[in-house]
């Protein structure tokens, strides 16, 4: 080399070589770089750390980064797509080298001075993010934050890669929950069902006695009476829509039973063991939480950006930032007391009502008032900035009963802000 090209890394190794290298998959390895003024040099370039080529202006380090490894990287990139695809993609010239093992995919950002909204990150710039969303959309889980419990959309086939998984072998009854609405009697609904074809039902065997889940115990319905008292029949009654092993030829005809009982069973199928009728697993359609019967959205691209309403942190919608009172610029100097002026925002004429509130409540408080606001007990010091716990949300909890804290100050001056001055004085506190 007769430039001054220098690869550096956050750690070794970097290796400009002069010799031939042992095998390694850790480097991506250049061979006989020429690319524009590169003058036929070998690199290993270490894989998974972060690379910072420098240099003087004309030594190549656009040569080598740019024409040299993104536009490898990205051709090799695009050579995975079908020729159809391939030619609406702008393709860079293949560089001038002997040999590149280990390149990875590529994405270059220029240096540019482009207008970026305040929401453009390196993400976006690369539209790497919305590569990510529709690929967080589509491995995304669900769980209840309450339970924990995950939570997910089944049908049929999910429910049968599950089946098969816990039950292989042994036979399910598979069956829907029919409720009796209020102003039908089970006469007319068994009625219905058996016009349907259908000639078997689980109820629960008694309502005496029993703890938790009754056991259930499976019923013809013509040999059900004509019209069950509800002491005979409770509230709810699974119908029998198939009993079938659990094994791989049965797949299909588990398929259609399990989507004719989510039909009738409003999205809902429930399975029994054959020969106990304990249940064998309760599944539905969309993400309902089987703890809480809470529904949730299903996985969207939207809700994986930030910059979409869905997606976006609701606190910052999705600026990264916020703009709010910060207490250090409230209390710039810790080192006062509170006598001596810590609380500086209520040390003008104007605000200096809160200063003598604060004395009262911190006398009832029994917070030293003369010696450094930072020699406070926590607890203090959040009393006097945060007010009491709850205060203006809990009925009850407000001035002059209740402290109301710097924090509850500036809530009511925000809420006054049309007014020029208090503006002016809430600039004064924000960052
Ligand atoms: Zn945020």
């Amino acid at each position: 080399m007769t430039h001054s090209l220098r690869v550096a890394d956050w750690s070794p190794p970097y290796r400009l070589l002069t010799s031939p290298l042992k095998s390694s998959s850790d480097f991506i390895r250049l061979r006989g770089v020429r690319q524009n003024n590169l003058q036929g040099f070998d690199l290993d370039i270490p894989l998974g750390r972060y690379i910072v080529v420098t240099g003087l202006s004309g030594t190549g380090k656009s040569s080598l980064v740019f024409d040299t490894l993104h536009a490898e990287g990205q051709r090799r990139y695009v050579e995975t797509f079908s020729a159809y695809t391939r030619q609406f993609l702008d393709l860079l010239d293949p560089p001038q080298v002997d040999s590149i093992e280990n390149i990875r995919p590529s994405i270059a950002i220029e240096q540019t001075n482009t207008v970026k909204t305040s929401r453009s990150t390196v993400g976006t710039m690369t539209e790497l993010t919305d590569y990510a969303k529709v690929w967080f959309s589509h491995v995304a889980e669900c769980f209840d934050p309450t339970t924990g419990e995950k939570v997910e959309d089944d049908n049929p086939r999910t429910i049968w890669a599950k089946l098969a998984a816990s039950h292989s072998g042994r036979a399910v009854v598979v069956a829907f929950k029919v409720s009796r609405p209020d102003k039908l009697a089970w006469a007319e609904i068994l009625a219905g069902l058996k016009g349907q074809g259908y000639t078997r039902v689980l109820c629960e065997r008694n309502k005496e006695g029993a703890k938790g889940t009754p056991p259930l115990e499976s019923r013809r319905i013509d040999e059900m009476p004509a019209a069950p008292t509800p002491a005979e029949l409770g509230a709810a009654l699974y119908v029998v829509q198939d009993r079938l092993a659990v094994q791989p030829d049965n797949q299909a005809r588990f398929l259609e039973a399990a989507e004719t009982a989510m039909h009738f069973g409003r999205g809902e199928v429930h399975l029994f063991s054959d020969t106990t009728w304990e249940p064998a697993g309760h599944y539905s359609r969309g993400l309902h939480s089987p703890g809480t019967g809470r529904t949730f959205r299903a996985a969207t691209p939207a809700l994986f950006s930030f910059n979409s309403p869905l997606g976006a942190c609701p606190v910052c919608r999705g600026f990264g930032r916020i703009i709010e009172i910060d207490y250090r610029l409230a209390i710039p100097d810790t080192s006062l007391s509170i006598d001596d002026g810590a609380i500086k925002c209520w040390e003008g004429k104007v605000y200096g009502e809160s200063k003598d509130d604060l004395l009262v409540f911190a006398r009832r408080q029994k917070i030293p008032t003369h010696v450094p606001f930072a020699s406070l007990r926590p607890d203090q010091k959040d009393y006097v900035i945060l007010g009491e716990p709850g205060y203006g949300k809990e009925n009850g909890k407000t001035w002059p009963k209740h402290w109301y804290g710097i924090k509850g100050f500036f809530r009511y001056l925000e809420s006054k802000a049309y007014k020029m001055h208090v503006r002016v004085f809430l600039s004064r506190f924000r960052a």
